[in-house]
C-alpha cells in the first residue's frame, strides 16, 4: 500500500549539512499497525513528512496504493494526500480560528447544522469534551496535540500517519486511542505513528526502528 524505496534527505544549515534520511526502504501493506521509533534526531519527522508528499526526499521515491508521490507538483501530491492519508505532524494541523468541533466537521466535510454522532465520538476519545468549542488558539500543547488527532482520524484515511500521537495523553486517553488503532486495524486501515511509547509499540504489528537516517531493525 505504501512503499519507499531508497530515500534520502539532507538539510543545509550555514555550514553544516545534515543527512536527516540516508537510503530508507519501507513497505507497508493495507492493514498494518506499524510504530516507528528510533532516537530524537533519528529521521522520523522527516520520514513521515516524506512519505506523505509533505516533503520532498533528495533522493528515492515513494509510492502509495500504485501511485508515484515523489518528484510530482504540489497540487498531485495535494490530491494523492487528501485521497490516502490523515496526518498528524509535531506541528500540528488545526485552523486556529476555528473550535476544536468546527475543526473535525470541516475535515469530515459536514454541512452546517448535520448531526453526525461520530464528532462527538472523536472528541471523547480525545477526552476533549469539556473543550470542544474552544478555538484551537485557546488550547494547552497536550490539547492542541490531541484535538490535531482527532482531526487526523475524523475522516477514517485508508492510512494515518502521526507523529507522537500520544506523547501529551494520559493513560485513559492512551488506551482509547490503542483500543481506536486496533479498531482501524480490524477494518483493514492502515496506521503508521512514530512513537517513543513502548506500551503503545507493544500494541503494534510491526515495528521499525531508524537509527541516524537508517533503518536499523524492522
Ligand atoms: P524527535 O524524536 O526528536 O522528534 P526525529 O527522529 O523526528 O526526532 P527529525 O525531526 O526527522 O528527527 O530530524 C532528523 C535530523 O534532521 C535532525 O538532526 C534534525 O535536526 C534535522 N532536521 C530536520 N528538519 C530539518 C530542517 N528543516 N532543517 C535542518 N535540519 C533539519
Ligand atoms: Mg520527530
Amino acid at each position: 500500500l505504501l512503499v519507499a524505496h531508497e530515500l534520502y534527505r539532507f538539510f543545509h544549515t550555514g555550514e553544516d549539512e545534515t543527512f536527516a534520511l540516508r537510503g530508507v526502504s519501507l513497505c507497508l501493506s493495507q492493514g498494518e499497525f506499524v510504530a516507528l521509533m528510533g532516537p530524537s534526531g533519528s529521521g522520523k519527522s522527516t520520514l513521515l513528512a516524506c512519505l506523505t508528499g509533505l516533503d520532498e526526499p533528495d533522493g528515492g521515491h515513494v509510492l502509495v496504493d500504485g501511485m508515484r508521490l515523489t518528484r510530482r507538483s504540489e497540487a498531485a501530491r495535494a490530491r494523492i494526500r487528501a485521497r490516502n492519508f490523515g496526518i498528524l505532524l509535531q506541528s500540528g494541523n488545526l485552523f486556529p480560528h476555528f473550535s476544536v468541533e468546527q475543526n473535525i466537521r470541516f475535515q469530515m466535510r459536514l454541512a452546517d447544522r448535520t448531526d453526525d454522532p461520530r464528532v462527538d465520538e472523536l472528541v471523547e476519545m480525545v477526552g476533549l469534551r469539556h473543550r470542544a468549542h474552544a478555538f484551537a488558539t485557546q488550547l494547552s500543547g497536550g490539547e492542541t496535540a490531541r484535538a490535531g488527532l482527532a482531526v487526523a482520524l475524523a475522516a477514517n484515511p485508508p492510512i494515518l500517519v502521526a507523529d507522537e500521537p500520544t506523547a501529551e495523553v494520559d493513560a485513559d486517553t492512551e488506551s482509547r486511542l490503542i483500543d481506536h488503532f486496533e479498531t482501524r486495524r480490524r477494518a483493514g486501515l492502515t496506521t503508521l505513528l512514530a512513537t517513543h511509547s513502548t506500551a503503545l509499540a507493544r500494541k503494534a504489528d510491526r515495528i521499525i526502528r531508524l537509527h541516524d537516517g537508517r533503518v536499523e531493525d524492522d
